[in-house]
């Protein structure tokens, strides 16, 4: 079976400095993979790349078995979820959600089905009607989600989505993130610094240093067989 994802061979310099080199990576139909590492690895640069956010300067990027490293962003089959929300902060939960899919001239009936759908699964349904300013931030991270489920895409990136929560919000979230995948069953590529995220989350974990991937390896593999001393120093040791 074809890779979700291939990364083969990428480059991405910001003007002199090499912030990722030569870097592959193949990821299953289906695989959770955490991007793990300290702030300032290159971690958001890798998913922004795949995004389609960022040029990249040397390799191809993969999705689904269709070469795009050339396409835009809407066109990649993807859909990202940021820390920082990104919500429109004048849009109700369901003009949030709907947005997207309306620009893109999708009937208003499969728009309502989509949208019903995501909120239900996300359990937003009596926050439709509110604007951004008047939800929680862990109700917010929810629509952000939810925007990226409407959309009906195979892989989901997220960039640090928990990271602005309080810790109590970050566990559930956590768990509802990891029900959400059992339950589509989709590609999810997840970057955070956070090592109890990534053993909890993740099929596979890469760890990076300075844009290079130190290891990649399911959670228990790396817990226990850590391959030099910046993965056993990064996975072992607490924030
Ligand atoms: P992480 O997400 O792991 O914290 P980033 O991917 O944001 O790391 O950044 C990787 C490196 O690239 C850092 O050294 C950062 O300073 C640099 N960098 C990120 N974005 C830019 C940019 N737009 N221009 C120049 N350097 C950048
Ligand atoms: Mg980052």
């Amino acid at each position: 079976m074809q890779n979700s994802v291939s990364i083969r061979d990428l480059s991405l310099n910001f003007g002199s400095v090499k912030v990722l080199e030569h870097l592959d990576l193949e990821i299953a139909q289906g695989e959770f993979i955490v991007l793990l590492g300290p702030s300032g690895c290159g971690k958001s640069t890798l998913l922004n790349c795949i995004a389609g956010l960022l040029d990249i300067s040397d390799g191809q990027i993969f999705i689904g078995g269709r070469n795009v490293t050339w396409l835009e962003p809407k066109d990649r089959g993807i859909g990202m979820v940021f820390q920082s929300y990104a919500l429109y902060p004048q849009m109700t939960v369901e003009r949030n959600l709907s947005f997207g899919l309306r620009v893109a001239g999708m009937k208003k009936d499969e728009v309502e089905k989509r949208v019903a759908r995501a909120a239900e699964i996300l359990q937003i349904q009596p926050l439709l009607e509110r604007k951004p300013a008047n939800l929680s931030g862990g109700q917010r991270q929810r629509v952000a989600i939810g925007r990226a489920l409407v959309r009906d895409v195979d892989v989901f990136l997220f960039d640090e989505p928990l990271s602005n929560l309080d810790a109590k919000l970050r566990s559930d979230l956590r768990v509802e993130i990891k029900r959400l995948h059992h339950r589509l069953k989709n590609t999810m590529i997840y970057v955070t610094h956070d090592q109890i995220e990534a053993l909890t989350l993740a099929d596979r974990i890469a760890v990076m240093k300075n844009g290079v991937i130190q290891q990649l390896a399911d959670p228990h593999t790396i817990y226990n067989r850590p391959v030099n001393l910046y993965v056993a120093g990064f996975i072992g040791s607490p924030q």
